[in-house]
């Protein structure tokens, strides 16, 4: 970098501590936004609570820290143009601001009569109107004339760090622009022409020093394509490679044990899960190994749908494993099973943490001779001795929780076992695009029949009593009720304390009449299934718990869902607690009592008001929080992309992902595109390394 004009090797370090070290690094540092110096403002034309960008020249600068508050340092700064003046003023908190010498550095910045942008929001003071808190950057020095800087164009804001002045980087890429002369477009014309995109070149100029807006987003929608279609192009290659195994058990579709099984079944299927079950018995007569998402709403029916490929396993002489995260999951799915496995005369096991020794031994014992068709469990499932004979089918229920390594490991244990991953937390379209881009998905996008809408209300914490109310109401006349509260996962303890003690308040002074029970992570499973089995049964009327609940705790006779501090949780981890009243036939309530006076909590919150499709509330879940969170903690994934967002670029993913089918159509090992390989290559190591694709 150091070769480029004017950026020695002072400079080539300074933009090495912004992670610059090439010029492709400087080309694809991409500005986080732009200033428009073209609509800039006179100071005299200001108008409270506009943005805006004025040019104006420095009168005074002056740097202290408040006697009040010492730890309040402000930097103010007094601005004139042809047309008035106006006194800015910059904060800054923490102890390392109070030094003189970081005062006397920080005025040496705005010298007098130095040129200066400030762009931020007018807010009127005691002072008459001032930018708050305004970006501030020096355009020239004194003598500078204003005309002969960026003004009149739109100018690039790079993220910078301490040391690193906007003007260097600016200067650093306007020196490494000509380079791109070299630069091929790695997208064939055609392509280009198709989905209208600019040409590389043209964009990395526009994206930096565009000459209007609409340049702008021209050349952004072409690299955001970029981002989404090298990702879409590693997703595919990779599922494609999958699929050209063909080492994986071939599983009848057709059968005994499903005969038998439809025979036994106490419903009929809804249309959904008939077609998701048809696509799941395609893929498990090939012998490519299946890799297929389930997603569907809770309670829409995903057991019967796992258990109709179990069972195909199981008719064609292979084992299978049903993997639950969480004990009381993995006991629900077991106690399903045993059912429906009696009336076949099929022996099933339940493997967890707490599954006895001598259990244990006998388990593992029958699964290497082939004895023991089908496992159920948790992470012990995965730990080391379990050995199956003939493991053809691996089942994951809510595969969002565990991690890829874990879902891989359990994938070992069996010679490329087909695998059925299932979700009830649906995810928006982008974002399965994104993370689950080399899987086949499939929806069960219909409830059974009979289902009720459950009655949402949002209410404030002074309400509480209100939702007392319906609590009584609804136990007088037989059934029972959720109070759930938010587990944050830094401090389990704290929560702890939070479900004993709301559980002793709940008992002794609010609902001594009744009896109230208590469910919490930190229970021993024995106590956990204990307070299960009681609520089951009704000697518990009301269920105190933390998240614990949120998957599997299936009690029809629930009816209302009370969730404390309701703010804390995400919309979608709502729905999924939401989902456990209203199994019933009697009507159901979810009450989400909300501390947080904030309109944008309240606002995201009505929104389980509105709606009961879990499509759309994880949707809007992104809208509010973005997408990371949306995932929750426990599954990172998201790629970090530069420039594309998955709430605002919906529409380029589609299109990049259709192009990206297309060429995996035509040619999966894209020898005839040298430069989109070559650029697959490099992006594959950067963006998409790690978790994504691994
Ligand atoms: P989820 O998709 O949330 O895992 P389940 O598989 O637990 O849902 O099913 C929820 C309930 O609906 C269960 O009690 C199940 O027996 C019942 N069920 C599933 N499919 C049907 C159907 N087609 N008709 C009626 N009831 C069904
Ligand atoms: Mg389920």
């Amino acid at each position: 970098m150091s070769d480029l004009p004017e950026i020695g090797i002072r400079k080539s370090a300074n933009l090495a501590r912004l992670g610059l070290y090439t010029v492709r690094d400087l080309l694809s540092y991409y500005p986080r936004d732009h200033i428009d110096y073209a609509r800039q403002v006179n100071i005299q034309e200001l108008t409270a609570g506009e943005t805006v960008t004025i040019v104006a020249t420095v009168k005074r600068c002056n740097c202290f820290t408040t006697p009040k508050n010492n730890k309040l340092t402000i930097l103010e700064v007094l601005l004139r143009d042809q047309t008035g003046q106006i006194k800015i003023s910059r904060f800054f908190a923490g102890t390392r601001y109070t030094s003189r010498a970081w005062q006397e550095s920080f005025k040496r910045r705005y010298p007098n009569g130095s040129i200066v942008a400030a762009c931020g929001l007018v807010k009127e003071s005691k002072y008459g109107l001032t930018l708050e808190d305004p970006e501030l950057e020096v355009l020239g020095h004194p003598g500078d004339t204003i005309e002969s800087l960026m003004i009149g164009r739109i100018v690039p804001v790079y993220p910078l760090t301490e040391g690193v002045g906007a003007d260097l980087v600016r200067q650093a890429v306007i020196a490494a622009l000509p380079s791109t002369v070299h630069l091929k477009d790695t997208l064939p014309s055609g392509l280009r022409d198709k989905y209208n995109l600019m040409e590389l070149k043209e964009a990395i100029h526009n994206i930096h020093f565009p000459p209007d807006s609409d340049n702008l987003q021209a050349a952004r929608r072409r690299l955001v394509f970029d981002e989404f279609f090298y990702l879409q192009l590693g997703l595919l290659q990779r599922q494609q490679k999958a699929k050209e195994t063909q080492t994986s058990a071939i599983l009848a579709p057709k059968g005994q044990l499903l005969e038998k099984f439809s025979e036994i079944l106490p419903f009929k299927l809804t249309n959904a899960q008939q077609r998701v079950i048809n696509e799941i018995l395609n893929d498990l007569e090939k012998p490519a190994p299946m890799n297929r998402l389930v997603q569907g709403d809770v309670g829409s029916g995903k057991t019967v749908v796992a258990v109709v490929a179990i069972l195909a396993a199981l008719q064609s002489g292979y084992q299978a494993a049903l993997m639950a995260p969480t004990e009381v999951l993995a006991e629900q799915h077991y106690r399903k099973l045993v059912s429906w496995f009696n009336l076949l005369h099929l022996p099933v096991e339940l493997l967890t943490g707490s599954t006895k020794l001598a259990k244990r031994r006998q388990i593992h014992a029958q699964l290497e001779t082939g004895e023991l068709p089908l496992l159920v469990g948790t992470h012990a499932l995965i730990q080391d001795p379990v050995n199956f004979q003939r493991l053809g089918l691996v089942v994951i229920d809510e595969q969002h929780r565990f991690g890829v390594e874990q879902r891989a490991r359990l994938q070992q244990k069996g010679e490329q076992p087909h695998v059925l991953t299932m979700t009830a937390t649906p995810i928006p379209r982008t974002l399965a695009l994104t993370i689950h881009g080399d899987l086949d998905v499939s929806q069960i996008d219909e409830l059974p029949p009979g289902r009720q809408k459950i009655q949402t209300t949002v209410l404030m914490g002074q309400q509480r009593s209100h939702a007392y109310e319906l609590i009584r109401r609804e136990i007088a006349q037989g059934r029972q009720a959720y109070v759930v509260l938010p587990l944050v996962e830094e401090s389990e303890k704290l929560d702890l304390r939070s479900a004993v003690e709301e559980h002793k308040k709940l008992q002794e002074s609010i609902f001594p009449e009744f009896q109230v029970g208590l469910l919490h992570g930190r229970m021993s499973s024995a106590e956990k299934d204990e307070a299960i089995t009681k609520f089951r049964d009704n000697e518990t009327q009301i269920l105190v718990s933390t998240t614990v609940v949120e998957v599997g705790v299936d009690v029809p006779n629930a009816t209302v869902m009370l969730i404390e501090n309701a703010e804390r949780f995400g919309l979608s981890q709502l729905h999924q607690l939401r989902g456990r009243v209203g199994r019933g036939a009697a009507k159901s309530y979810c009450l989400l009592l909300s501390s947080s006076k904030s309109s944008d909590a309240q606002q995201r919150l009505r929104v389980l008001e509105q709606s009961q499709d879990g499509f759309f509330i994880s949707e809007m879940d992104m809208r509010f929080r973005g997408p990371g969170q949306v995932l929750g903690t426990r599954q990172s994934g998201v790629p970090d992309f530069t420039l594309a967002s998955l709430v605002e670029d919906e529409e380029v993913l589609i299109l990049a992902r259709q192009a990206a089918e297309k060429v995996i159509e035509i040619d999966a090992t894209l020898e005839r595109w040298y430069l989109m390989k070559e650029e697959l290559k490099y992006r594959y190591e950067r963006l998409m390394g790690g978790a994504i694709l691994t």
